[in-house]
């Protein structure tokens, strides 16, 4: 960094990339970003993790795009065999105006030719809500129906469904911060040390407060146990079985708080008939966890004067995901732990703006707010807002349906903003395929992705550092995004681009800066209620929901009853279902997928940020030294990992967090594409794919 002093000019803004959503102070010098500090911001109050300190010069790579591009007339077949760094025998330049037309009047064409169902949209939580907003609206007003989602779909999709069907609202009811006030945490299917980090801090210094953590995860984390009361490495797919057996406890030792339940709850007697089945010593074999821990943690939990559940993926991304974060919901509320300082329900939301994409309707079934899109009355509202368009009252295809309708050719063309679906779903091979089947793909990216590789027409966007907007984090914390940068060569913000698809859609949008697109969504957004443009560009940061004009808003909700029926929560009784797929003889291990601290996501922006790729420059997986040394290779060899939908070598590292039956692959590395190997079976409720569990075989390589 040299002098830290010595830069010409600095902008406040917010980290892009996961949804802790610290506040940054980006230094600008010579028209580049010199170094990125944490400033004191609500959720991060000045800490950095290593991604958002030294992960920012991605911006600067030379993979950039610059200049719209547009598929060649002689270019090869459509797949992955482009170079970013040379596209030329794919793709040639063209003009914003050439690019525009020829992306507006493919989907257009389409439209007219098959009707508007042949679209579909993918949205992103990278983008600002003023950007996901308008992309929801354009899909919505320009195809007329609700066939948009985005990345949501992947992570948390079956939270988000098992918390409006019980609390009412998909949001966390306390921010991760309120651990402080609480005597008792449980982290269950989260790795927060690596994909939360400066969450992590936080839970760290609560445990060396005297805090009681209980970390659950069939995959041992080297970060958070050494701080853990009680550590529970439970057999991968049995979260119903071990929370079921908790809640036993507390119901047959009449733990729970009887006060809340009857005041603030529905259905705790149908619940407690259904879980007398779950006993530890029932439950025990089957979860891999000794009755007398079970116990001892269901009494510490409901002893507790205030507790708080925390989870990630490693729950929501099950063919039970919904019923998984059921049984999280009912814990708390048997032991009252929601609505008090200390207390709530926190799933870590994975990308920087996955919670603000979702509440500004990137989402099928609902529009902005989670306001159904089978409600007649929200209907009618919209239409009004937007000038008379008339809303499909029938909910949309979600991520993975969408793909495979492209597959079967009902779907003929996409407009893809700032997703990557080519890496980032389940069954890939099955996705890339039905990318290169579409007659029409635009691609709005700042890199050529490998979704990119199979479009028509990519059209060149802003970073976020380049941009303004707001965002909003796991804390419900609405953030401005300011820009730091220009953009590069001729890229420009999504929002611009959105609107001028729109505009060549037929639609009348008249949008001249992010700000009218935000006041525009407070006509229909009660969750923005006192938070203003104006308030966010003084304060940086309003937390929703917000009672007035100088409240910084509310940290912990639902202390006075649930925005459902009476306004009470609801024990939804969960029941054990096995994976969609079990190991056999001839895949007998188990196969989970996640991220690492280093690399975000689909890697196209950290795998390009130099030092966070020389940290981790390639791709590996981890195994235990034990299968390693029957597999007879050594830390640092290939191994082979094939499911029934492929197979790739990847570098083994040896690993004593995994279980000897357990193979963990990041999901960032395109040279070994995690995805090709995941199963694409869904919950049926939060429509999420199975990420967390496919059966595989491991072998050593063949060049071992
Ligand atoms: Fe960025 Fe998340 Fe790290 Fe904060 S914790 S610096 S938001 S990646």
């Amino acid at each position: 960094v040299g002098d830290r002093a010595d830069y010409d000019s600095e902008a406040k803004s917010i980290c892009p990339f996961c949804g802790v959503g610290c506040q940054v102070s980006v230094k600008v010098k010579d028209g580049k970003v010199k170094y990125v500090e944490g400033i004191n911001g609500p959720a991060n109050e000045g800490r950095l993790c290593v991604k958002g300190r030294f992960g920012f010069d991605y911006i600067h790579h030379p993979h950039r795009l610059t200049k719209p591009l547009v598929r060649r007339d002689d270019a090869p077949s459509k797949d992955l065999d482009v170079d970013p760094a040379n596209p030329w025998t794919h793709f040639r330049e063209a003009t914003w105006e050439e690019a525009l037309d020829r992306a507006a009047h493919g989907l257009a064409d389409l439209r007219s030719y098959y009707g508007g169902k042949s679209v579909a949209g993918f949205g992103s939580a990278k983008c600002t809500n003023e950007e996901a907003y308008l992309f929801q609206k354009l899909i919505r007003q320009g195809f007329k129906h609700n066939n948009v989602d985005h990345c949501t779909r992947l992570c948390h999709a079956s939270s988000v469904a098992a918390l409006m069907e019980n609390v009412g609202s998909g949001a966390v009811t306390a921010s991760f911060n309120e651990i402080e006030n609480a005597d008792i945490a449980i982290i269950i299917g989260a790795n927060p040390t690596e994909n939360h980090p400066v969450a992590a801090t936080f839970f760290k210094q609560f445990a060396k407060n005297g805090g009681k953590l209980v970390v659950m995860d069939p995959r041992g984390q080297g970060g958070l146990e050494r701080h853990a009361w009680k550590n529970m490495k439970f057999r991968p797919g049995t979260d119903v079985a071990l929370l079921n057996a908790i809640m036993n406890v507390i119901v047959e030792e009449k733990l729970y708080d009887r006060q809340y339940i009857e005041g603030f709850t529905e259905g705790f007697f149908e619940f407690r008939d259904h879980i007398r089945a779950f006993t530890p010593d029932r439950m025990a074999d089957l979860c891999g966890i000794d009755a007398e821990t079970i116990r001892e943690v269901a009494r510490a939990f409901a002893d507790a004067r205030a507790g708080m559940i925390f989870w990630g993926m490693g729950i929501s991304q099950h063919i039970h995901g919904t019923d998984n974060s059921r049984c999280l919901i009912s814990l708390a509320l048997l032991c009252g732990h929601v609505g008090r300082p200390g207390t709530g329900l926190h799933p870590l939301r994975g990308q920087n703006n996955v919670q603000g994409a979702s509440d500004a309707g990137l989402i099928p079934q609902v529009m902005p707010d989670y306001q159904a899109v089978t409600d007649a009355e929200v209907r009618d509202l919209f239409r009004h807002i937007w000038r008379g368009t008339e809303i499909d009252a029938t909910p949309g295809l979600t991520v993975v349906e969408i793909i495979d309708r492209a597959y079967r050719g009902e779907i003929r063309g996409m407009y893809v903003l700032g997703e990557n679906p080519a890496m980032s779903d389940p069954d890939v091979s099955h996705a890339r395929k039905a990318l290169s089947k579409l007659d029409h793909l635009v691609v709005q990216d700042i890199f050529l992705t490998e979704t990119a590789m199979f479009a028509d027409v990519i059209l060149p966007a802003a970073a976020l550092p380049e941009k303004t907007g707001t965002v909003t984090n796991t804390n419900r914390q609405v953030q401005m995004v300011r820009p730091a940068v220009p953009s590069p060569g001729e890229a420009r913000e999504d929002w611009r681009i959105v609107v001028d698809m729109a505009r060549r859609l037929g639609l009348d949008w008249d949008y001249t800066h992010p700000r009218e697109v935000f006041d525009e969504m407070k006509m229909s957004m009660f969750s923005l209620h006192h938070i203003t443009w104006t308030r966010l560009e003084a304060e940086g940061a309003v937390t929703y929901p917000c009672r007035g004009p100088d409240d910084p808003g509310q940290e912990v909700v639902f202390g006075d009853g649930f925005p459902r029926r009476a306004g009470r929560a609801r024990f939804t009784p969960a029941r054990v279902t096995p994976p969609a797929e079990v190991p056999d003889e001839s895949y007998p291990m188990i196969l989970t997928t996640g991220r690492q601290l280093e690399h975000w996501h689909t890697g196209s922006m950290t795998r390009r940020a130099s030092v966070l790729d020389a940290v981790e420059p390639a791709a590996n997986c981890s195994l235990h030294p034990s299968t390693l040394r029957k597999l007879g290779v050594a830390p640092g060899g290939m191994v082979r990992l094939t499911t029934r939908r492929g197979a790739l070598d990847v570098m083994a590292r040896a690993d004593r967090n995994v279980a000897p039956d357990m193979v963990f692959l990041p999901f960032a590395y395109v040279e070994a594409a995690a995805n090709i190997l995941t199963n694409s079976a869904l919950d049926p409720f939060g429509k999420i794919p199975e990420f967390k569990y496919s059966a595989v075989r491991v072998e050593a390589a063949a060049s071992e």
